[in-house]
């Protein structure tokens, strides 16, 4: 149980982030962590200030929704981080927040076009946003068609590639091979809304990035042949990848 309670207090950590980065208010927003060997994952109790909360009062989460440890109810939207979870077997850490400009693109139920390099840094192209959730899906088992809904989006892209989402009417959502990259991609995602809104609102007219631009900058961090940031350090003998 060592690895689990490090990842508690990781998670306890992210979660912090959150507040601490003006994210999230009152008690909106949840980060979690899988541990995939186990199946368990950590996440923010439901409805406790981030100025409370403590590394022990992360719940313990299976991911059939069992509480596995904790005495506080784990958030009311686990069962969506679960969803992303067997959905998409290479991540290990989610974010949800209401931030405020991703939040704002999601209730105006628009993608985030990518205007500018900051954003063709991260995303290959527009930040989806979902569709509605039908009536039904609402009146069902609502948590659970949220992450549907989130990856009927993703359909045609991959979730490796676009590590970020909004659901329409509600709120983003975020992924990352752990819950520290799940995090900064809620930062990231949030600057990327910010800088959008006040783009089309000094200039409605705005075009898109054009396609060279964004290739460009998405390719020299994330393609075949990266070359942004510090080269990786490499052994002796290895190939210089
Ligand atoms: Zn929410």
């Amino acid at each position: 149980m060592r690895s689990l309670k490090d990842l508690k207090e990781r998670v306890w950590k992210c979660n912090l982030a959150l507040y601490e980065q003006g994210l999230v208010k009152e008690t909106f927003g949840n980060v979690s962590g899988l541990d995939r060997e186990s199946g368990i994952f950590a996440i923010k109790p439901s409805g406790i200030q981030y100025k409370e909360l403590q590394p022990e009062d992360i719940v313990l989460v299976d991911l059939d929704n069992n509480v596995i440890e904790g005495i506080l109810n784990p958030s009311s939207d686990t069962k969506t981080h679960i969803v992303l979870y067997k959905a998409f077997p290479k991540i290990n850490g989610v974010a949800h927040t209401h931030s405020t400009f991703a939040t704002a693109w999601a209730q105006a139920k628009l993608p985030i076009p990518c205007l500018g390099t900051t954003h063709a840094d991260f995303i290959q192209g527009d930040i989806p946003c979902t569709n509605d959730l039908t009536k039904v899906q609402i009146n069902s088992d609502y948590e659970i068609e949220t992450g549907n809904k989130i990856i009927e989006r993703l359909n045609s892209v991959s979730y490796s590639d676009v590590k970020m989402i909004l659901v329409a009417g509600h709120a983003p959502f975020t992924w990352g091979l752990d819950p520290e990259e799940a995090l900064k991609n809620t930062i990231i995602l949030e600057e990327i809304a910010k800088l959008a809104y006040l783009t089309i609102k000094i200039n409605p007219l705005v075009n898109s990035l054009s396609d060279d631009l964004l290739n460009k900058h998405y390719l020299r961090k994330h393609g075949d042949k990266a070359y942004y940031g510090q080269r990786k350090k490499i052994k002796f003998g290895e190939d210089n990848v």
